[in-house]
């Protein structure tokens, strides 16, 4: 079911009708009624669940941590490193969610429909890699919705996830994301691939955070340049989670575990492609 019946949704998110809309469009996609609710229930595809669990000013940051289940996060592809991380999560039997730039979609055509026939799930970090906050209400929703097209084109589904590039967000953005059924979701462990000179440093930064644990979301790039370093380091990421116990799943998956962990705006103005703080 997309939410228990009888349990009222708050009025968090500002157009109801718009996870609604998110909801009868993957019920459409799906074949039949029964098997709409399984890939609705299966993969999260209805934020309905999950939005009282979030406050509307803040993001979504990490898992509850009661499980042994993480959350790999890809972003700013795709590109031709996609395939490789695919097919290292298929080695390994784990699952992730990328984090797609909506203009790249048509230089690798058929990769995020590979992910999604894979278990994967594939979310929203808009259309040109804008910061949300620095885009004029009209184009922010523009931005928006052509990257959410082009995913339910490329994958049959529809998109309940967002990344604010650069991690800039604000209540204001926010809104915009829930007017269109979607939730934003930021990261607890920050791998800095993206400026990361050898493929031992992002291992390091991954294994060695403090924030590793049950519930962690964490961020890596599969696209936005040459991401072999990533790839490389993406095997002994994968052993160490299977060393510590841990498997990486969906987001949605990962917030079924229980409510999770939020920040607020201005947590990761100096994380994603930003100078670093230290
Ligand atoms: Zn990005």
């Amino acid at each position: 079911m997309l939410r228990p019946s009888g349990t009222p949704l708050a009025p968090l998110l500002s157009s109801q009708s718009a996870v609604d809309q998110a909801a009868a469009a993957a019920a459409a996609s799906a074949k039949d009624g029964a098997a709409a609710a399984d890939a609705v229930e299966q993969r999260g595809w209805s934020i309905g669940q999950f939005a009282t669990q979030v406050p509307a000013r803040e993001g979504i940051s990490a898992g509850a941590p009661t499980a042994g289940l993480v959350a790999l996060t890809f972003d700013d592809g795709p590109g031709p490193n996609t395939y490789d991380v695919l097919a290292l999560l298929r080695k390994y039997k784990m699952h992730a969610t990328f984090f797609i730039i909506g203009m790249k979609v048509a230089a690798t055509p058929g990769a995020m429909a590979q992910a999604v026939a894979e278990g994967h799930v594939v979310g929203n970090h808009t259309w040109t890699h804008a910061s949300l906050p620095s885009l004029k209400p009209a184009i922010l929703k523009q931005e928006l919705r052509d990257t959410t097209e082009v995913i339910r084109k490329e994958t049959g589904h529809n998109v309940t996830l967002q990344r604010p590039p650069f991690g800039d967000f604000t209540a204001a953005t926010n809104r915009v994301d829930h007017s269109l059924g979607m939730l934003p979701v930021l990261w607890s462990v920050d791998s800095a691939d993206w400026s990361a000179k050898d493929s031992q440093t992002v291992v390091s930064n991954v294994l060695n955070s403090p924030a590793l644990g049950p519930g962690a979301i964490i961020l890596l790039h599969d696209g936005g340049g040459d991401r072999s370093i990533t790839v490389n380091a993406l095997p002994a990421i994968l052993d160490g989670l299977v060393a510590r116990g841990l498997r990486s799943v969906t987001i949605p998956e990962l917030l079924r575990t229980g409510p999770p962990k939020t920040s607020k705006e201005g947590d990761y103005k100096l994380s994603e492609y930003a100078v670093p703080s230290q």
